[in-house]
Order: C-alpha cells, then structure tokens, then sequence
C-alpha cells in the first residue's frame, strides 16, 4: 500500500538522524542549522535502512551472477528503476542511471552530440550550473558545433523574451535548469518548449535543483532529456539519472564502453544492448540506486501541497530578513513568485567565504563562493555570494539562526 502523503515538520525532521542535538561532532549537544541544501540534502531513516538492508543482506553485483546474492542485488536494482520511473511517471526503460546530473548531461553530450554537425547549435543561458555548460563547450572543440547562451534579467530569471532571437534553425538543443541553483528561480517552459518545437530541436532540462522539491511529472513537461541527482533529493553520493524519450534513448550511441552494456562482443567488433544499459557500462552504483528508490519512496509519502506552502513561508522569513539588513543584495527574484527556497545574496564588502565562515560559527551551514555559475555571478558584476537553500526539515529556528549570523558578519566584515 502506497503511503498517505502527510507534512509535519517535525516528523519530518527527526527522520533526519544528523539533524539531531548532539548528532555532529564538536558542536557540545547542539545541532546544525543545515542550510546547504541546494548543494547536498540530508539523508532520512528510510534511505540509510534501505542501504544497510542492502549492504548487510543482498550485497552482490548485478546483472551478472545466478545465486541468490546476485539474484536479490539485480531485483533490488531493478526495483530501485522501477521506483524512479512510477515517480516520474515514465517507463523503466527510460530511466538510465548515472552517477549524477553531471554525467547525465555528459552522456547527452557524447551521445546525442555525436549525432551533431559543425555549425549546429546548441542554446543554454548565463544562468546555467558548469555541469550544463562545460559538457557543451568540449562538444563545441570536438564536433564544431555553436554554443550559445540567452540571457538573465535583473530579476535572475532567464530571459525567455530573447528565444525569438537566439534560437535559430540550425539550434538542435536546447538545454537549460528548470531551477537554478543560484537565484532560486522556475523556468518559464511554456515559451521554451515553443521555441524549441518550432525549429525542430531537442529540449534538456537540468532538474538537479525541481527534484528535491516534489514529484515530477515529466510527460506533462513536455521536455526531451531530464538530467538530476540522488544526492540532493535525499539520496545517497554517486547516483543520478537521466531520462530522455525512448525514441531518443534507441537511437542515440553509447557513450562510454564496457561490460554490462552489450550484446555481443568479439575481438573485433561489439553490438549494444537496448536502452537503458545501453548507457550503463560498467558496475553502476548499486548501493545508491537503492538508496535512490527509497528517496523516491520517501518524497511520496510527504504531501507537498503543505511541504512548499511551509518552504514559501521559511523563503519569505528569509527574504524578509534578508531585504531588511543594509548593504546587502539578494541576487534573484526577491519575492515569492516563480522561485523555490534557494537564495543567494552579496554583502557589500565581504568576501562570500567570510560570511560563510562567520555563519558556521553560528552553527549555520551554508554555500559561499561562485556556485558552479561563474558567468551568472560575472553578469550580476561579482565573484560569488552567499546561498541558503532550503530542504523540508528546515523550521523557523534555522531561518533565524541565518539573520542572526549575517548580522554578525556585518558587525565583522562589513
Ligand atoms: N546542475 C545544477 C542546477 C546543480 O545545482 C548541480 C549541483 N550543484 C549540478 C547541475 C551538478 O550536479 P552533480 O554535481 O550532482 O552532478
């Protein structure tokens, strides 16, 4: 029976274990006012059990052997695969396991990009995480194809007034966050998707930063490719996935080559499974993709209506303080609309890694420093700033351990 979807910040923190008083070392009994979400989640009960489970009883590789060890690791896997896919609303098939979002979009690169000509062009924009601009620019010397970027307004949205004007008929990708890690906010898909079928091109969505945020229904997306992570939707390290539509998964190539993602190989010669192993060479992460399917599990026994009706509640706590501290600047959208609870801002004359250190002091964890997103730092005039991201075990108590910590660092480095 699938369980009843409640929200009770409590509950849902003491599923946390190192969210606990006295659970991190050196902090005397205290405990952390985790604020990092956006780079890393927290990991609930539930995932750990599911790992130990697996560790302790099933532990074997997959796909490989016959006894009962490899035979209960495979159907946990596999589990794991099915799970992910009822909570995307997709099929198994589609859904490729990865160590992460990086390689998701890398595999993309290698394996659609090779599909590519010299002169193509592919559209990200300023806004983007390195893990969805890198990949393109080492196509762009392999292949010849065009990168090129749309821009973000003051507000730190994507500037979807410039697609008319970007996206030409040679674009053949599209590939942007459907929430950045920075300014926190939600693409505006609908002009997105219209730019992108009316030349014909692909459309990638980098969801490392919608998935921890609920259940995603990606045929109602209508994108083309879904890159995200295990890691930060409260998933073990070393797990990801890519999804991408299954006429698109059977006529992409590998991208990388190795055992597990054939069907034959000779001394001269190696024809390739079907999708998803296609693109999954060598032992995946077996341990983390259970963990994964556990995360999912977990995400669907929150009720997400009451989950970001509090997480609206905490960000406008944290813009509210935020907007009330002289000489410091949100960089984002600075009230509630199109944005998720990830907020990043710059106080003048701090270094971001000060201010960041000021607030460990206060037992806060935050993210100080570019972000992965040096061009949308460079497009807002600065090197990096400070982010605070929120993760459904976050309360009130967090929030103003924040404000309280940043008044500090103005007292001391401002
Ligand atoms: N894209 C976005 C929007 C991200 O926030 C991140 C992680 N910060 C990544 C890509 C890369 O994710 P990973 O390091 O897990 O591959």
């Amino acid at each position: 029976m699938p369980p009843v979807p409640s929200f009770d910040p409590v509950s849902v923190r003491a599923a946390f274990p190192i969210l606990a008083a006295g659970a991190v070392p050196g902090m005397n009994g205290r405990r952390i006012h985790y604020l990092d979400n956006a780079a890393s989640s927290q990991t609930p009960r539930p995932v750990l059990d599911a790992l130990i489970r697996f560790e302790t009883a099933e532990r074997a590789n997959v796909h490989r052997g016959v006894h009962r060890l490899a035979e209960a690791a495979t159907a946990a896997f596999e589990g794991a695969r099915a799970k992910v896919a009822r909570h995307l609303n997709v099929t198994e098939q589609t859904i490729v396991f990865t160590s992460g979002t990086t390689m998701a979009i890398n595999v993309v690169a290698g394996a659609f990009g090779d599909t590519l000509s010299a002169g193509d062009e592919i559209v990200i924009s300023e806004l983007e995480h390195h893990g969805n601009i890198v990949p393109w620019h080492l196509l762009a010397r392999r292949r010849g194809v065009v990168v090129k970027a749309l821009p973000v307004t003051a507000e730190g949205l994507i500037e979807t007034a410039a697609l008319e004007r970007v996206v030409t008929k040679r674009c053949r990708l599209i590939a942007l966050a459907h929430v950045s890690n920075v300014t926190g906010a939600v693409l505006d898909l609908a002009p997105v998707r219209a730019a992108a079928g009316a030349v014909g091109a692909q459309l990638l969505l980098d969801g490392a930063q919608r998935t921890p945020h609920g259940p995603v229904d990606l045929p109602a997306l209508g994108c083309d490719f879904y890159a995200f992570s295990g890691h930060k939707m409260f998933a073990p390290h070393g797990i990801g996935v890519l999804w991408a539509r299954p006429e698109l998964l059977e006529a992409m190539p590998p991208f990388l080559g190795g055992g597990g993602m054939i069907e034959r190989v000779t001394l001269t010669e190696t024809s390739f499974a079907r999708p998803p192993r296609r693109f999954e060479a060598g032992t995946p992460p077996i341990g983390p993709a259970i963990g994964l399917g556990a995360a999912v599990d977990w995400i669907a026994g929150i009720d997400w209506a009451a989950a970001t009706e509090h997480e609206k509640q905490l960000t406008q706590r944290m813009l509210d303080g935020l907007a009330a501290i002289k000489g410091l600047r949100v960089i984002g959208p600075t009230g509630l609309q199109g944005r998720i609870g990830v907020v990043s801002f710059v106080l003048d004359g701090a270094h971001p890694h000060d201010v960041a250190q000021v607030l460990d002091a206060h037992d806060v964890a935050c993210r100080g420093g570019h972000h992965c997103a040096q061009p949308l730092h460079e497009r807002f005039g600065v090197n990096g700033s400070t982010r605070a991201s929120l993760a459904p075990y976050n309360d009130a108590e967090d929030v103003d351990a924040l404000l309280g910590g940043i008044a500090d660092a103005v007292a001391k480095l401002a």
